[in-house]
């Protein structure tokens, strides 16, 4: 139907966003796979069925323009309209090694071509997807976008000597999520007087491929402050940064 609620995830065939997926259709969104592998999209939409949710697949790649071009072209033709985005797709960049021998450990021996890749994944795809999408989002009438970013993007938490990431470096992954937060608050201020709500959701340390399954919280437990911010209202926050705690300081 036409009423119908329509969210589109990115990198939703695993982890947080394939939770995400989960937790929007048992809200009764129709959710929209976003996944760079066909076949992987396809199986993660054919269980969210299986459970009773709506959902179809669709093939994007957020860092490559056609891709989105392509699901922008669907969701249009096939919903006419897009309430919900998640950029959740993202990457770490450290590969499957130990965090020690990364190459994107340390500033000072960081391979650049780590931090592009990253970069163009983490930042540049959520401002290609997003941009392909504000068309069919301001055709909502309460549109909400989020973006899922991190507790390591916080300057503030990773400049005290005393915090929980003394010590820690990530040449990469860490400023691509500050960068990520900086761009979000930029769309936040743009679209504030269209009633398009723009938030950033840190979901805590998850069980999930990115890190190698070192994370403690579930995919879902991880989900639930992307489906909260999702779900705001009409007088919900906008360039907001909040885990299920509350806000993160920037
Ligand atoms: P996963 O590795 O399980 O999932 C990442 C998802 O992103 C996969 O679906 C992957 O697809 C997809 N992806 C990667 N690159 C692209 C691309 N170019 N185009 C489309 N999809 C892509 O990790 P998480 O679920 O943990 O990560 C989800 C988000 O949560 C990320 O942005 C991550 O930075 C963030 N996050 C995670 C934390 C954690 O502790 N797990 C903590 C803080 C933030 P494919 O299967 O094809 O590789």
């Amino acid at each position: 139907t036409t009423d119908q609620k329509v969210a589109l995830i990115t990198g939703a065939n695993k982890g947080i966003g394939r939770a995400t997926a989960d937790q929007l259709a048992a809200l009764g969104m129709t959710v929209l796979i976003g996944a760079r592998n066909p076949g992987r999209g396809e199986e993660a939409a054919a269980a969210v069925r299986a459970a009773g949710g709506e959902a179809r697949a669709v093939v994007l790649d957020v860092t490559d323009p056609a891709t989105i071009q392509e699901a922008a072209r669907w969701v249009e033709e096939r919903f006419g309209h897009l309430d919900v985005l998640i950029n959740n797709a993202g990457i770490s960049g450290s590969g499957q090694v130990s965090p020690e021998d990364a190459l994107d450990r340390v500033p000072s021996s960081v391979d650049l071509d780590v931090v592009r890749t990253v970069f163009e994944t983490n930042v540049f795809g959520v401002i290609a997807v997003t941009n392909a999408m504000l068309p069919l989002l301001r055709r909502s009438p309460a549109p909400r976008i989020v973006n899922v970013s991190s507790s390591a993007a916080s300057l503030t938490i990773n400049s005290d000597p005393d915090g929980p990431l003394a010590g820690f470096t990530s040449a990469a992954y860490t400023p691509s999520k500050t960068a990520l937060n900086a761009v979000t608050v930029q769309y936040a201020n743009e679209l504030r007087k269209d009633g398009v709500l723009v938030n950033i959701a840190d979901p805590g340390y998850v069980d999930t491929d990115i890190n190698n399954h070192n994370g403690f919280l579930t995919p879902a437990q991880g989900a639930a402050v992307v489906v909260r911010l999702a779900m705001v209202g009409a007088d919900g926050p906008t360039a907001g940064f909040f885990s299920e705690a509350g806000p993160v300081p920037w």
